[in-house]
Parts: structure tokens; C-alpha cells; sequence
């Protein structure tokens, strides 16, 4: 999938007038098309040309689990068979402040993951390869059509590290939230990141006003390294000066998403540190009781001691929304989908 610049250059090699762009770019994300056979407006040696070298569907939908009314994943098969995730939550009003006539889409930014955090399902089977942009925009693109519903919000929370896929991310990023691409609002888009210090803060110069959701999981450097191997090479000061970074170029507040594990990050002063913290960046706090994942260690708090962990947080000024009903694991940071190489596993 090709931005509005590219599309330009590509059109000039082709001796082809400038206005072909708007033309491919209205069929591609407005009509939608499916092949570059359906152009009629377009020459066609130029549609030949084009089609060869840019295919408009990369993915193919393999399988959908879920039903209409409640979170549907859709398991979507690259070109060079492997799988991704993308997953379609009706409504969760808790998270970022969305209505409940919402739809909001969790998708991908790679295939594997190589930061293995250890409450994550997607890291388990190491990192395989980036995503296109193309690969990331067609997950929008796909869902909208198998759900025919429209996508209203955008979580980056799929399998894969964002950031560590920089140049495609911001790619795709240009495709959603411009008018000529999908035109998804930027206030609507959380980036969640593991903590990659240095793409946070070019992030932060990005022009488009987006959210940041950081998987935190630990207030001091002791307990994040537990849960979180980044840790060790950006460390929580470091992380936290890249989010006054982020601060004094984004209007929206951070969000720091935080797993509440048993005996490893859910006492009291866990809880004082983190509101700490929180304060020190204006930040919000997601709590997010740990779900059990096959084959890792970890336990959940009691419902009694999650809350007593919220209340220190709100006692001490710091917004912090808990849900505790089970089933939630999707929310939980920015990979919580388990590799896929069969369509049997999911
Ligand atoms: S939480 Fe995100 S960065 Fe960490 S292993 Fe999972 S997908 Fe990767």
C-alpha cells in the first residue's frame, strides 16, 4: 500500500498526470477495490504495470473466532503463510474513554515478537519478521469488511513490539489518519510500546496527535526487570525522561498499563511508587489482573487486594481505572496473541 508521496513519484516514473493519484488513491481506500482491474478511470497498461508490483490484498482471512456481538479474532494468513491476529473488540468503555457503540481493533505490527516480556503470550516463539505497512493497514481494511462494521478506535497492541517496527508503523500511521487514506481520526490511535526509549521520542515528533500506552508493570527497576527484559536496556528513569519527551509535544495523556501479579509487583509499595510515578508525568493507569497464560508461572491477586491496590493510586490523585472480569487478556499490553501456525490452535 503506497502513501500519497510515493504515489506520486511512482505515477511520475509512469509519464503518468498527477491527478491519477487522487484517482488510485479514491478507489483503494474509499471504494475499496480489490484489484486494480476494477480502476476503470486508469489506462490499462498502467493498471498491468501496478498490479504486479503492488498487490492491494496481502492478507487472506483464514478463520474467525468470536460472534458478532462480543470480540471476534480474525486470523489473517500473509503472503509468505505465516499468520497473524487481529482482533475486533465491540465495545470496552473502560479503556481510553470510548463510547459503547464503539469498535475497536487491536492489530498487529509484526510476526513474533523478540522483547519476551513475561506475561506474553506473542513473545514465546521469538520474532519472525516486521509487517509491512501494507500488512498493517489491510488488517483495518479486512475487518471492516468481514464485521461490516467500521472501526472507530486503533489499538497497536497485537502481536509484535511497534516500535521496533519504526518506519512501516509511522507508514501506516500516514495511510490511517490522513483524508485520502483511512481517515481514522489520530486522537484515536494507541501506540503501546514495551518502553523502547529512543522511538518514543521520535515518536514524539511525530505531527500526528496519538496515544501512548506503556507496558510498565513495575514502578522501580528491581521489579520491572522481573517482568520485563527491555528493563535492563532502558532502564525506568531513562523510560520515564522519554515520556516528559513525549509530554511536551503531545496534547493526549499517557497511559501505563499495568498487570497486577501476585508476590511480584502488587504490595502496597508497589502501588505508592507507581502513583508516584504517575504523578510525575500526569499519566493514567490501566490495571490489568494478571490471566493465567498456559505454561507461565505467575498468579492473580485477590479481587480484595487489586482493589486495595486502585485505591492508593486514586488516594493519591492518579486516575486509574481496574476491571476485574476475567477474559480480558487482549487489553493487557501490546501483545497478549499467542503466535498462530495453525489455524486449529486459536
Ligand atoms: S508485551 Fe509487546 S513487546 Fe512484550 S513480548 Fe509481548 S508483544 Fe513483545
Amino acid at each position: 500500500m503506497l502513501t500519497k508521496t510515493e504515489l506520486a513519484e511512482l505515477l511520475e516514473d509512469h509519464q503518468q498526470p498527477a491527478y491519477r493519484a487522487t484517482q488510485i488513491l479514491d478507489w483503494i481506500y474509499q471504494k475499496r477495490t480489490r484489484s486494480w482491474d476494477e480502476m476503470s478511470n486508469l489506462p490499462p497498461a498502467l493498471r498491468e504495470a501496478l498490479a504486479q508490483q503492488y498487490p492491494l490484498r496481502p492478507l487472506t482471512h483464514t478463520l474467525t473466532k468470536g460472534s458478532a456481538d462480543t470480540t471476534r479474532k480474525f486470523l489473517l494468513q500473509l503472503p509468505d503463510e505465516r499468520y497473524i491476529e487481529t482482533v475486533l473488540i465491540p465495545a470496552s468503555p473502560a479503556l481510553y474513554g470510548e463510547k459503547s457503540d464503539r469498535h475497536t481493533l487491536c492489530v498487529s505490527s509484526q510476526v513474533g515478537c523478540a522483547y519476551g516480556c513475561k506475561f506474553c503470550a506473542s513473545g514465546l516463539d521469538g520474532f519472525t519478521r516486521n509487517l509491512k505497512a501494507s500488512e498493517i493497514v489491510s488488517q483495518i481494511i479486512l475487518a471492516e469488511e468481514l464485521s461490516g462494521e467500521k472501526v472507530n478506535n486503533l489499538v497497536f497492541m497485537g502481536m509484535g513490539e511497534p516500535l521496533a517496527n519504526f518506519t512501516n508503523l509511522t507508514k501506516a500511521l500516514e495511510i490511517i489518519t490522513s483524508d485520502w487514506g483511512l481517515n481514522i481520526g489520530a486522537r484515536r490511535i494507541t501506540v503501546s510500546t514495551s518502553g523502547l526509549v529512543p522511538q518514543i521520542k521520535k515518536l514524539a515528533l511525530l505531527p500526528q496527535q496519538i496515544r501512548l500506552a506503556i507496558s510498565l508493570h513495575g514502578p522501580d527497576d528491581q521489579t520491572r526487570e522481573k517482568i520485563m527484559p527491555v528493563n535492563k536496556k532502558y532502564d525506568v528513569d531513562e523510560l520515564f525522561g522519554a515520556l516528559r519527551v513525549w509530554n511536551a509535544n503531545k496534547k493526549q495523556k499517557i497511559t501505563l498499563e499495568y498487570i497486577l501479579i501476585d508476590g511480584i509487583n502488587a504490595s502496597t509499595t508497589h502501588a505508592q511508587t507507581l502513583a508516584r510515578r504517575a504523578q510525575s508525568i500526569n499519566a493514567k493507569v490501566n490495571l490489568i489482573p494478571y490471566n493465567t497464560v498456559e505454561g507461565l508461572p505467575w498468579v492473580r491477586p485477590s479481587d480484595d487486594d487489586c482493589r486495595h491496590f486502585r485505591n492508593v493510586l486514586t488516594k493519591a490523585n492518579v486516575s486509574a481505572t481496574l476491571r476485574l472480569e476475567k477474559g480480558h487478556d487482549i487489553d493487557a499490553a501490546c501483545g497478549q496473541l499467542r503466535l498462530k501456525k495453525e489455524k486449529n490452535e486459536i
